[in-house]
């Protein structure tokens, strides 16, 4: 590895010593950045990376709460505004008991290369609590939102930052939180949260964006090996807002999912999740329960092995791990190839270990896409929801995809040009990374240092 390179890991590592998932995605980005910092001698210069690893800004807050039996709750809020040298900040905000600062930031890093990978004009954020919105009545999802929004609304707008939903925070929690920013700084001003529902100013395709996104991605991955999407099988893990879009389009593409996993084990279904009837009964067990799948085996007849993750399985073409992060580690990353399935498209934020994507980069027989490419589709709608905001109008269906197409389609061209003209052969991973990282790196360089 570079020199630079190398130094500013280490320093970071000291830094952050107690952020395993933050100093995981660093290490994973880093280790593409050989070929552009060599050509670059400059940016050690600038301090570039030091300056890259920094977010610009982390807020931390407390959030107060009152139950339904009356009692109150504290709980942590965050948002960590990482970079916006390409835009206002922008990203999700994920409620999850796992929430944590490594968490927030590993997840602000990441959305700093996937945004600019967009090419739109939007900087990198992430944020979220430990608040638990499972079992969770309506009201109280409510009055913690409002509280969250009480504190955060100080820190974003439409040119600052907008914040998304991510896991825990879907269509519901966005409601609640852009009802309490209107009220509280006393204007309709949509831009400031995406993922709104369509009769408040959102996207008609937001969604579904994320999922669809992924299957264009897939599509032209295929292509490039003189392959389509149709007669394809599926395996993926997560069934949420994610995993439905991806069953959607690619029903409509005639491929299917036939392999999904949820946290109590996996369902295989040979006839793939293909039908009206399956998508919905997929929504409600998952609205009413979603630590378990087991319930759609039952329902439909179909095999149910409890306990484990479909990683493995022979009889599918893709696997697409769309659950959370480190869903494959070196363990299932080796039964994954054993499997002999050719491809390898992470779905999920950073859903593969750093171990185990090392071993399946380095497979001659596989393709490995990362997930800050293929899911780079959900952010994309929402920063199209925000122009639309800004227009004052709404687009229909039929043109947000149209944009998703040419955006996703746009992502894998550029990822697979860059790793070319750097010498490293077909290497979405290393591409996406150089993309991400190019074009942060002009817009700071542009800008002075700071
Ligand atoms: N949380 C999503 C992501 O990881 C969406 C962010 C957004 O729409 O701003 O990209």
């Amino acid at each position: 590895m570079n020199a630079y390179i190398e130094r500013v890991l280490e320093a970071t590592k000291k830094k952050n010593a107690s952020e395993p998932e933050f100093l995981q995605t660093v290490e994973e980005v880093f280790s593409s950045l050989e070929p552009v910092i060599n050509a670059h001698p400059e940016y050690e210069k600038a301090s570039l990376l030091e300056r890259i690893v920094e977010p610009e800004r982390t807020v931390e807050f407390r959030v107060t709460w009152m139950d339904d039996n009356g009692q109150y709750h504290v709980n942590r809020g965050y948002r960590v505004q990482y970079n916006a040298a390409l835009g206002p900040y922008k990203g999700g905000l994920r409620f999850d008991p796992s929430v944590n600062l490594s968490i927030i930031k590993f997840l602000g890093f990441e959305q700093t290369f996937k945004d600019a990978l967009t090419g739109l004009p939007i900087g990198g954020a992430k944020g979220g609590s430990d608040f638990d919105p499972r079992g969770r009545s309506d009201a109280e999802v409510m009055r913690f939102c409002q509280a969250f929004m009480t504190e955060l609304y100080r820190h974003i707008g439409q040119d600052i930052d907008c914040p998304a939903g991510d896991l825990g925070c879907g269509g519901r929690e966005i409601g609640y939180l852009y009802g309490q920013y209107r009220r509280l700084v006393g204007a309709a001003e949509f831009g400031a949260v995406s993922g709104k529902a369509v009769c408040t100013g959102g996207s008609i395709l937001r969604p579904e964006a994320t999922g669809y996104g992924a299957v264009y991605y897939l599509r032209e991955v295929l292509r490039h090996d003189g392959e389509e999407l149709a007669g394809k099988r599926i395996a993926i893990s997560g069934y949420g807002n994610v995993g439905w879009g991806i069953i959607k389009k690619a029903n409509e593409l005639g491929a299917k999912v036939t392999y999904f996993a949820g946290p109590d084990g996996y369902i295989h279904d040979p006839d793939g999740v293909s039908t009206e009837e399956k998508l919905n009964f997929i929504l409600e067990m998952r609205a009413k329960d979603p630590m378990h799948c087991e319930p759609y085996a039952k329902k439909f007849g179909c095999e149910f092995v409890p306990g484990q993750k479909c990683w493995g399985v022979k009889d599918v073409d893709i696997y697409m791990p769309a659950a959370t992060q480190n869903d494959v580690n070196l363990e299932w990353a080796k039964k994954i190839v054993d499997s002999g399935v050719k491809y390898y498209i992470e779905v999920a934020n950073m859903p593969t270990t750093n171990d185990a994507l090392e071993l399946l980069r380095s497979q001659k027989h596989m393709v490995v896409a990362p997930s800050k490419a293929v899911n780079a589709g959900g952010v994309s709608v929402s920063e199209l929801e925000m122009a639309q905001n800004a227009e004052r109008l709404y687009w229909t269906a039929e043109e947000v995809d149209q944009k998703l197409t040419g955006i996703m389609k746009n992502i894998y061209d550029s990822s697979v040009e860059v790793a070319e003209r750097y010498g490293l052969g077909y290497d979405l991973v290393a591409g996406a990374n150089l993309v991400g990282f190019q074009r942060v790196a002009d817009a700071m360089m542009a800008q002075g240092i700071f």
